[in-house]
C-alpha cells in the first residue's frame, strides 16, 4: 500500500480506483456490479462483497448494477431472485440496474461466432477425458485436440448446429483455441459452450447450448461497461482468459481484481452446503436464526448497520484468513444498544409476594425505555402483590458481596420498590416455592425518600400481567471452528445443541410487540420477535447476550 494510501485508511481496491479516477480513465467514471448466481441465499460473505460493490461507488460517486449470473440454468430459481434483491436492499443498497446475464445470451452467442470469424474458437467432438489428457499436466506443454484444425465454415456450422438442437448433449463442445502450452492450464483451449437441454428460469427452452462461467461473466462486465470488476482470490488463475476474451473480441476493457473472500469462525460460507443444511433439514430454513445467511440475520435481529460496520471493520485483505465471528456480535451489540428498547422478562421465575401490598391493587412505575436514547421516553409498567423474579437472583446462603436477594437481605425491583426477603417457603422435598418478602414504603425509583442504599437491582413481572412467551436461544451451529476445512464432512461437526427453547415471562408491553422492534430483555439479552409467532403466541428470537466477549483493540 502507498504511504499516502496508509495514512488516509484506503484499501488497495480504493487505491487502484481513485489512480485510475486521476488519470481520467474509463472518463472518470465508476461503475462496479456484484454478480450473485440465483442458486441460494445471500450470506455474510456476500454481504463482504456487497458492502465493498456499492460501497466504492458511493464513496466515489458511480454505480453499481445489480447482475444475476444466471447462465447455469439447473440451479437457478425466482424464489432465489426475489431474496437476493430483498437483501441487498435491506442492507441499505440501491442498484443502478438490475440485470440477468442471461439476456445477453444472444450477444454472446454472437460474440462466440466472432471468435469462431477470428479462428479463436473451435468445436471439439472429443469426450471430456480425452479433453482431460491432451490438457496435460502444467509442467508440460499439452497437446492439440485432433479438432483444433477444422476450418472456420466447418466450425461455423457445427456451432450452429449445437444451437439448434441437432447434437446430444456431451457429444460436442466450443472450445477457445487459445494456448495449449500455457502454465495456466485454463489457457489450454477453455470451454467456451456446452449443450444443456436444460430449461431456463428466464430464457425458457430457446437454448440448448449455454456459455460457460469464463466466457459469460466477463463479457456480462464488458456489455455493461463495468470498470472494476470485483471477485474473489480463487479467480486470480481466471484474469488472463478474462482479458484474453476481451482482447479478442475487441469490447469495453473491463479490468477484474481480486480480494480474499471473507471466512468467519464456526461458520460455513458456501451456498451449496448451506443448502444441504436446509435441504437435510438440519435447519428449519434459509433463514433459520443459526444460518449466516442475510435473511436469517434479519430474522435473529441482527441490523443492516452492524453487518455493514463489521463489513467495512474488517477490511479487504488480499489473503485468506479467518475472522472471529464474535467480532460480528461486538457490532450487533453496539447497535441494538442505540435502538433496543429495554423490557422485563423473566425465564428461570420464582415468585415473591409482597405481604405488604394491599391484594388486588395494581400500580404503575414508570421505566425508561432507552437510557441511551433521550428521545424514547418512558413506559408504565404494571406492579402487584405478586410478582416474578429470577431464581438466581435469590440465594439462600449468600455469600460475601452477594448483592441480590436473600433471607433478611434487601434488593432494588428495577422501576419499583426496595424488598427485602422475610420468609423462603420450600415444599416437602425442600424445594423453593415463593419468596415472602415486604417493601420498604417511600422507596420507589424516583420518588425514594427511603434513604436506604442498596447495592442490587433486579428485573421482574407482575404475576397476574405477564405473558407467557417462548424464547429460542441459539448456539453456534458448528462445533469447530473452521468447519469448511476439518476432514470429511462437515456436518459432522455440527452442534447438536444450538438451539434450546425456553419459557419467558415477559411484561404485558410485548403484547404488542412486532418483527421490527428491538428488545432488550434487561440483564439478560437483546431480543426480536420472531414471524413464527401467531394467535398471540409470542416467540422471542435472542439475537445475540448482553456480555461482550470480544476486545475490539485486538481485533486489528
Ligand atoms: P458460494 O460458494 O457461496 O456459492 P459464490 O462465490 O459462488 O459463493 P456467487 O453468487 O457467485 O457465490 O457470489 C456473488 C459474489 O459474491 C461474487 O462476486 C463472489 O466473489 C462474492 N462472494 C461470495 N462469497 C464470498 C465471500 N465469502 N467473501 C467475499 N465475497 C464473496
Ligand atoms: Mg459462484
Amino acid at each position: 500500500m502507498s504511504e499516502e494510501g496508509k495514512i488516509r485508511n484506503l484499501n488497495f481496491i480504493e487505491e487502484i480506483v481513485e489512480a485510475d479516477l486521476e488519470a481520467g480513465k474509463n472518463d472518470g467514471r465508476l461503475l462496479t456490479r456484484f454478480p450473485p448466481e440465483p442458486n441460494g441465499y445471500l450470506h455474510i460473505g456476500h454481504a463482504k462483497s456487497i458492502c465493498l460493490n456499492f460501497g466504492l461507488a458511493i464513496k466515489y460517486g458511480g454505480g453499481t448494477n445489480l447482475r444475476f449470473d444466471d447462465t447455469n440454468p439447473v440451479t437457478e430459481d425466482t424464489e432465489y431472485v426475489d431474496s437476493i434483491k430483498n437483501d441487498v436492499k435491506w442492507l441499505g443498497f440501491e442498484w443502478e440496474n438490475e440485470l440477468y446475464a442471461s439476456d445477453y445470451f444472444d450477444q454472446l452467442f454472437e460474440f462466440a461466432k466472432v471468435l469462431i470469424r477470428k479462428g479463436f474458437a473451435y468445436v471439439d467432438d472429443s469426450s471430456s477425458e480425452e479433453m482431460a489428457t491432451l490438457k496435460g499436466v502444467p509442467s508440460m506443454p499439452g497437446t492439440d485436440s485432433p479438432y483444433r484444425s477444422r476450418s472456420i465454415e466447418e466450425n461455423m456450422a457445427l456451432f450452429e448446429g449445437m444451437a439448434n438442437g441437432d447434437f446430444e448433449e456431451g457429444t460436442r463442445v466450443l472450445r477457445a483455441k487459445a494456448d495449449m502450452s500455457s502454465s495456466n492450464m485454463l489457457m489450454r483451449d477453455p470451454i467456451i459452450y456446452r449443450i444443456k437441454f436444460a430449461h431456463h428460469h428466464r430464457t425458457g427452452d430457446k437454448w440448448c447450448i449455454y456459455p460457460m462461467y469464463d466466457f459469460a461473466h466477463g463479457q456480462s462486465d464488458s456489455i455493461e461497461g463495468i470498470t472494476h470488476s470485483i471477485c474473489t482470490l480463487e479467480f486470480v488463475s481466471h484474469r488472463e482468459l478474462y482479458d484474453w476474451f476481451i482482447e479478442k473480441l475487441e469490447i469495453f476493457p473491463s479490468k477484474q481484481y481480486e480480494f480474499a473472500r471473507l471466512n468467519l469462525s464456526y461458520t460455513i460460507t458456501s451456498k451449496r452446503k448451506l443448502l444441504q443444511l436446509v435441504n437435510e433439514k438440519y435447519v428449519s430454513g434459509w433463514d433459520d436464526p443459526r444460518m449466516p445467511t442475510i435473511s436469517a440475520f434479519r430474522r435473529r435481529g441482527y441490523t443492516p448497520k452492524a453487518i455493514r460496520d463489521f463489513c467495512d471493520r474488517i477490511g479487504v485483505a488480499k489473503r485468506d484468513n479467518l475472522i472471529d465471528v464474535s467480532l460480528l456480535d461486538f457490532f450487533v451489540r453496539e447497535d441494538l444498544n442505540k435502538l433496543a428498547t429495554r423490557v422485563m422478562a423473566v425465564s428461570d421465575p420464582v415468585k415473591v409476594v409482597i405481604t405488604n401490598f394491599e391484594e388486588g391493587l395494581t400500580e404503575t412505575c414508570e421505566l425508561e425505555n432507552n437510557p441511551e436514547d433521550p428521545e424514547s421516553g418512558v413506559r408504565e409498567v404494571p406492579f402487584t402483590r405478586e410478582i416474578y423474579i429470577e431464581k438466581e437472583d435469590f440465594m439462600e446462603n449468600p455469600p460475601k458481596k452477594y448483592f441480590r436477594l436473600a433471607p433478611g437481605q434487601m434488593v432494588r425491583l428495577k422501576g419499583a420498590y426496595i424488598i427485602q426477603c422475610d420468609e423462603v417457603i420450600k415444599n416437602e422435598s425442600g424445594e423453593l416455592i415463593e419468596l415472602r418478602c415486604s417493601l420498604v414504603k417511600n422507596s420507589k425509583s424516583g420518588q425514594d425518600e427511603s434513604g436506604l442504599k442498596v447495592k442490587g437491582t433486579i428485573h421482574w413481572v407482575s404475576i397476574p400481567h405477564a405473558i407467557k412467551a417462548e424464547a429460542r436461544i441459539y448456539d453456534r451451529l458448528f462445533k469447530v471452528e473452521d468447519p469448511g476445512s476439518e476432514e470429511g464432512d462437515f456436518k459432522d461437526y455440527i452442534n447438536e445443541n444450538s438451539l434450546e427453547i425456553k419459557e419467558l415471562y415477559v411484561e404485558p408491553y410485548l403484547a404488542n410487540a412486532t418483527t421490527d422492534a428491538k428488545y432488550q430483555f434487561i440483564r439478560n439479552g437483546y431480543y426480536v420477535l420472531d414471524p413464527d409467532s401467531r394467535d398471540g403466541k409470542l416467540i422471542f428470537n435472542k439475537t445475540v447476550g448482553l456480555k461482550d466477549s470480544f476486545k475490539i483493540e485486538t481485533a486489528k
